[in-house]
């Protein structure tokens, strides 16, 4: 079998679950846009705005970390801009083989210029759906409600992925502070999103315990979760998590980030995969935390040793917890199993 390597991981083809539109740009396109639309920044040379937007090391906080969100949304409050980091970010996406990219935001976070939800989820989708064309890449949008903001806010963007459901959209998400933030205040939100039958996945066990995840999963009925770095503490519940094959979708740098880890050898994610828990893995942020998909399979690689075979694992897992039409699922599930088989030469397989 082949050897774990950068340039192999590359051509295997991969899900990718958990990437946030507004963490993933270009540094140089943040400069363009900031440029046309007069926009300051922290910086106007793209090394300096580089350290400024990156992640170096690790911050104190949670809200440390997303406080660099404040530069990249500065330049998002167009749909032209909308558009174009969402077409860029399926087209960095496709250059490393990602076949299924869910892309995530929130729509209450552009509309600073007057913007509304709907034009500016109409702009993602175009610009998804360009790449979509360009590409051999299938996406899909993923609401993310903001815990920290008001209840409303969350039942209005519950209604915004509900019109749009099968429209560009494949789910709605809580974001923003985990902690003092329970997701049961927005229980309004997910009566609606559950009554309409709209995926569901849940930022949980990332900031906070496993409490948060069991709320995700039965107060909000989440298909899959976000990060899930502490639901090792609750025996039990990680017991119903692999039982009812829900996927975690880890984000490694991410997590060692925002201090969720001590570091990154700590993480659950060896342990996770060993007791058989459905787990993909993920960006977070491409821009934010300085990754690519790639980089968190080879880190993956470099800190627990996993080998090709456990990487055909956490893809097939992937794809297999995507948010798309089951018999659509089935259908990519089964050509990337055989890419992957034939490519590793390890015998086919049945799915
Ligand atoms: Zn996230």
């Amino acid at each position: 079998m082949k050897p774990v390597r950068r340039d192999f991981l590359l051509e295997l083809p991969k899900p990718e679950l958990h990437c946030h539109l507004d963490g993933s740009l270009r540094i140089e396109t943040i400069l363009d846009l900031a440029q046309k639309g007069k926009i300051e920044l922290p910086a106007t040379d793209a090394e300096s705005l580089h350290k400024a937007v990156v992640v170096q090391g690790r911050v104190k906080t949670l809200e440390e970390y997303l406080d660099k969100f404040q530069i990249t949304l500065s330049v998002l409050q167009t749909p032209e801009a909308l558009e174009r980091v969402a077409f860029e970010l399926a087209q960095d996406a496709a250059a490393e083989n990602v076949r299924h990219l869910e892309v995530r935001y929130s729509p209450i976070l552009h509309l600073e210029q007057g913007m509304t939800p709907m034009e500016s989820l109409d702009a993602v989708i175009r610009g998804l759906r360009t790449a979509e064309h360009e590409f051999n890449i299938s996406t899909g949008v993923i609401i993310c409600g903001i815990r920290n903001f008001s209840i409303e806010s969350s039942i209005e963007l519950a209604e915004l992925a509900i019109a749009y459901k099968y429209r560009g959209v494949v789910g709605y998400d809580l974001a923003g502070a985990e902690e003092n933030f329970p997701a049961k205040d927005h229980l309004e939100a997910f009566y609606l999103i559950r009554n309409n039958n709209v995926n569901v996945t849940l930022h949980a066990g990332e900031a906070y315990g496993p409490q948060s995840i069991h709320q995700a999963i039965h107060y909000c009925g989440a298909n899959r979760i976000g990060h899930g770095t502490r639901l090792r503490e609750d025996g039990d519940l990680m017991n119903y998590v692999n039982d009812h094959r829900i996927c975690l979708e880890i984000c490694l740098t991410s997590n060692f980030q925002t201090g969720s880890i001590e570091n990154i050898k700590s993480h659950p994610l060896k342990f996770y995969h060993d007791y058989g828990l459905r787990i993909s893995l993920n960006t977070d942020n491409r821009l934010i935390s300085g990754v690519s998909l790639v980089d968190e399979y080879m880190l993956a690689h470099k800190t627990f040793n996993f080998n090709m075979l456990d990487f055909k694992d956490f893809i097939i897992s992937g794809f297999k917890s995507a948010f798309l039409e089951h018999r659509e699922r089935t259908k990519l599930i089964k050509e990337v199993a055989h890419t992957i088989d034939d490519y590793l030469g390890v015998g086919s397989h049945k799915y």
